[in-house]
């Protein structure tokens, strides 16, 4: 099936020239979904995982399925205030302004292989305060897994050299 198929472009959402990327059209499709879970997981079927760590909000639909299919426990990377118990922060810069991202200091120990999941990488800069946090943590991240790459916004250039799967990019909006 043709995954790019089943993402619905909004344009000017939530502002002018943002072109948002909805999967909630993936989504609703079984399997399509089905399908996605498994593409994002398939580089690392064969890899010892010990966490999946997903990012707010979509990040944890496909992570929580991923963690599942590769045997990993999954942790959520959430927006400001909303962990309940002893956190790490990162904030990073926004087009204008600033956002913070937390981690529950426990959800990590020292040396565990960690992959990263969200739905679509753009500028780079959520994912930038991610590894931070888990690096932090001690943990070592062994890849990324997006559905989404918006290849213009060169998001990938703030990941140094962790490996990047992408199942569906864009080239413009
Ligand atoms: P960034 O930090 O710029 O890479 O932004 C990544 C986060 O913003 C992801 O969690 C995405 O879900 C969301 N995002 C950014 N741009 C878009 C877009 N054009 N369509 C949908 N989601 C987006």
């Amino acid at each position: 099936m043709n995954l790019e198929s089943k993402i619905r472009n909004i344009p000017d959402f939530p502002k002018a020239g943002i072109g948002f990327k909805d999967i909630t059209t993936l989504l609703k499709d079984a399997n399509a979904f089905n399908q996605a879970v498994d593409d994002l997981s398939m580089p690392f079927l064969e890899k010892k995982i010990d966490r999946v760590v997903g990012i707010e909000s979509r990040g944890f639909i496909f992570g929580g399925a991923m963690a599942l299919k590769l045997n990993a426990g999954f942790v959520p990377i959430r927006k400001q205030g909303k962990l309940p118990a002893a956190i790490l922060a990162e904030t990073y810069e926004l087009e204008y302004g600033t956002d913070t991202i937390e981690i529950h200091k426990d959800a990590i120990q020292e040396s565990m292989q960690i992959l990263i999941v969200d739905d679509l990488l753009a500028t780079g800069g959520t994912a930038a305060a991610t590894i931070r946090l888990i690096q932090k943590l001690g943990g070592e991240i062994i890849g990324f897994a997006f559905l989404i790459e918006l290849d213009f916004l060169h998001g990938r250039k703030k990941l140094g050299n962790i490996p990047i799967h992408v199942l569906i990019h864009y080239d413009n909006e």
